[in-house]
């Protein structure tokens, strides 16, 4: 019997509407004691590690996170489920993507209705990952987020509907996987990826988004000594407009890694356009360009390459590849 590790984190998943239509958090997780659904041919092992709506999440949960994993792939689980609040899912899925060791399936989840709301896609989002996580064939891929059927990678996965149940999207690419009456059916491999575990999780990097007419006030404001990276959110192809550039220059200048991602859903950010301001002179002054991911993952993924310890020419080709 397969045995797997379920943490509980909060979110609308374990949340229920009052009396007032307020949707709440509960004492006592309507999630716990499922076991029977998986009819002796699963075992659960749950804790309720956190009970946080996930705009409450830190960088520090998604660290300890990443150490019960590890310590119970120690333990010998066979699959670890993450129930997670939908806001910063992506977030936490994606960090434990780049730092937990790839082998064991590690499957992230959540709800858009919750417990006692008609419709409530809570308990068939978790089984769905439980039935995930126990399936031979997720083993080696990374973190998975399961939603509505559907299974993605943490890497490219994003909350795209403030309220849809078919929220989780996978923009370029699109899930790697489904869900059919309980069986995984997966359609694309998995490209590997560096692990990075991490021995802490410290450091300020900050995310802009950049629009027509910016210009460079804001990264004059940012106080530069408590800034560890940035990431910048560009436009198109990844270009920003050409008054940004002197507040810029001046965080580079620093030697404080600053990565540059596409404010698009859909495609990769790169040193084309080669005008002031263009993607082809901005790499030419340092700046990063990383492939595909959106900003908030982008963060996460400067904020690990940051507490590996790697030197500045490592932590330049960990961002790009
Ligand atoms: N605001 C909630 C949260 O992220 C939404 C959800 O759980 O889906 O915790």
């Amino acid at each position: 019997m397969k045995k797997i590790l379920v943490l509980h984190t909060g979110g609308t998943i374990s949340m229920s509407k009052d009396a007032t239509g307020g949707v709440i958090l509960n004492e006592q997780n309507p999630l716990m004691n499922q076991n029977e659904l998986f009819q002796g041919e699963i075992e659960l092992v749950v804790e309720d590690i956190f009970n946080l709506p996930s705009p409450h999440m830190t960088l520090e949960q998604m660290f300890q996170l990443k150490e019960r994993i590890i310590q119970g792939i120690a333990e010998g689980i066979d699959g670890v489920v993450i129930t997670h609040g939908t806001d910063t899912l992506e977030e936490t899925a994606y960090f434990l993507d780049l730092t937990v060791p790839k082998g064991v399936a590690v499957v992230v989840t959540g709800a858009m209705r919750s417990s006692n709301e008609i419709g409530s896609d809570g308990l068939y989002n978790f089984m769905s990952a439980v039935w995930t996580a126990a399936s031979d064939e997720s083993r080696n891929k990374g973190v998975l987020v399961v939603m509505n059927d559907e299974i993605h990678m943490a890497k490219y996965v994003t909350k795209t509907h403030t309220t849809n149940v078919a929220t989780f999207r996978t923009p370029t690419f699109g899930p790697i996987g489904m869900l059919t009456k309980g069986r995984t059916f997966f359609t694309k491999e998995v490209m590997p990826e560096e692990v990075c575990d991490v021995p802490s999780v410290q450091g300020e990097v900050f995310l802009i988004k950049a629009y027509a007419g910016m210009d460079d006030q804001i990264f004059n404001l940012i106080h530069t000594e408590k800034l560890d990276g940035l990431v910048i959110e560009a436009l198109g192809a990844g270009n920003l407009p050409p008054a940004v550039l002197p507040g810029l220059q001046k965080i580079l200048d620093q030697k404080i890694p600053v990565v540059l991602v596409s404010r698009c859903s859909n495609g990769i950010a790169e040193d084309i356009y080669a005008y002031e301001g263009g993607g082809a002179g901005l790499r030419n002054h340092g700046v990063i360009f990383m492939k595909g991911l959106n900003g908030q993952k982008a963060r996460i993924r400067l904020l690990v390459g940051l507490n590996a310890g790697k030197s500045a020419e490592e932590l330049h080709r960990y961002l790009e590849s």
